[in-house]
């Protein structure tokens, strides 16, 4: 049975980078029939809040990807510190009382020295009584977990065979000094109490995975399989940390971007597989395979989710937007002629309205100083709404007539007059959606 997760902290919004976390696990379990489970690492209960966590499930259930299970850390907490009672026993768990000015200065003296900033261990050689000295003038210390110095390996789904040495890492915290379970160690019991056989995460949390396999072993836990997929860059492939604020998914929402459009986007980009535009969850599931994705940083160009917005959106049967097309006030018998103009000319479902007020209320005719007289002879010859397909062929064949004028220099200024554009749907179609007769 595959069971996988995403695991947000629910201490800000989730932006793009999330989203390739989110949807390789929910599609690898869906794949495979398995369960896909959203945990919430909620162990930091001054920076995680109830409006993140809603946020965060706001925007999954916007994308569809729906979970089978709802676990929060924060409820899980003795299961937790049973585990770090087991640790203790094991002679795996230590407490440490430096101050982070102190290990600020360790560090800084092992860079001068050219030696890699690794925790020295000091703790472990303190006596019962330096223990209860410093407990009594500074409180309780932190827990760290004493690492096994020797390599950690593990086959990556994305980034193949890995090793690290356990000595070029520092002995992790697992609890800080207020009592705060870090998620290092509240995960691997999570990973193991859920079965989750599968974490897909990102690269930043390597170091994480190495960690956490040896705090498995030492609770007897068998370690799932761990891929780690790159991270996100700019278009020209700088660091997107800082702004990836600025990519929630909100607000991508909020500008118009189509969940199939961004989940197509998202499960190619970085892959050697082509982005398609899938119609649903189940197709964009069947192709997918972490083995077409390489370690290289991803490139991600939040423009390129408007083109394929559009191409989702250009056949888009008028019953998937019904609704919104009623509210804006699109008679339903105009609805469908409406929206099979409407679509050919948005980029995303926030354009849809001001297609309809233009029809709806007309515009300010665009006309050219020289075509003055003859839109105003043109408009003359237009009689009064209802019109119909027929309407635009009808209008131009008169003024033709008329004025004796043809082709673009026919066309061209009464297409500017009617919609205030120089491009647009064609002309027949627009003039039977038109509520009033267009003037000068
Ligand atoms: N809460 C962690 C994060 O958001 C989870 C990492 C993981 O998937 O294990 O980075």
């Amino acid at each position: 049975m595959t069971v996988t997760r995403f695991a947000p902290s629910p201490t800000g919004r989730l932006h793009v980078g999330n989203l390739r976390t989110a949807l390789f696990n929910y599609l690898i379990s869906r794949n495979a029939g398995g369960t896909f489970i959203l945990r919430l690492d909620d162990t930091d209960p001054e920076r995680s809040t109830r409006a993140f966590a809603d946020g965060i499930q706001r925007d999954l259930e916007w994308l569809g990807l729906t979970w089978d299970r709802l676990e929060r850390q924060s409820e899980r907490l003795d299961r937790y510190a049973a585990a770090a009672d087991e640790l203790r026993a094991k002679d795996r768990f230590y407490e440490a009382f430096e101050t982070p000015t102190e290990l600020d200065l360790k560090r800084k003296k092992q860079l001068n020295m050219g030696q890699p900033p690794v925790y020295d261990r000091a703790a472990l050689k303190l006596s019962e009584e330096e223990k209860d000295r410093l407990r009594a003038e500074r409180g309780q210390g932190v827990w760290r977990f004493k690492l096994k110095q020797e390599r950690i390996e593990w086959t990556d789904g994305i980034l193949g065979d890995l090793s690290i040495d356990a000595a070029s890492v520092s002995d992790p915290v697992l609890i800080r000094q207020d009592g705060q379970v870090l998620y290092t160690i509240a995960s691997v019991v999570d990973d193991t109490d859920m079965g989750v056989t599968h974490v897909v995460r990102g690269s930043d949390h390597v170091t994480n995975t190495a960690t956490q396999i040896q705090i498995m072993e030492a609770l007897g836990f068998a370690p799932p399989s761990f891929a780690h997929h790159s991270l996100l860059t700019g278009p020209q492939g700088e660091a997107l940390s800082k702004r990836l604020g600025t990519l929630a998914l909100a607000d991508l929402r909020e500008a118009g971007v189509e969940p199939m459009a961004l989940l197509s986007h998202m499960a190619r980009l970085g892959s050697s597989q082509p982005i398609e535009l899938c119609s649903d969850l189940d197709e964009l599931a069947e192709g997918f395979d972490l083995d077409h994705f390489g370690a290289a940083p991803t490139k991600f160009d939040v423009n390129d989710l408007y083109p394929i917005t559009a191409r989702y959106l250009h056949t888009l049967p008028l019953e998937q937007v019904a609704d919104q097309v009623a509210e804006i006030g699109v008679p339903e018998d105009l609805a469908e002629t409406f929206w099979t103009v409407a679509r050919a000319n948005i980029t995303t479902r926030n354009d849809i309205a001001g297609w309809w007020h233009l029809f709806r209320d007309g515009t300010t005719p665009v006309v050219d100083e020289e075509d003055r007289e003859f839109v105003a002879e043109a408009f003359a010859l237009l009689p009064d709404p209802p019109y119909t397909a027929e309407t635009w062929g009808a209008w131009t064949g008169a003024v033709k007539e008329a004025t004796g004028r043809k082709g673009k220099g026919l066309f061209m200024p009464l297409r500017k007059a009617v919609t205030g554009l120089e491009r647009g749907p064609e002309m027949s179609d627009v003039m039977p959606l038109l509520q009033k007769k267009p003037a000068l």
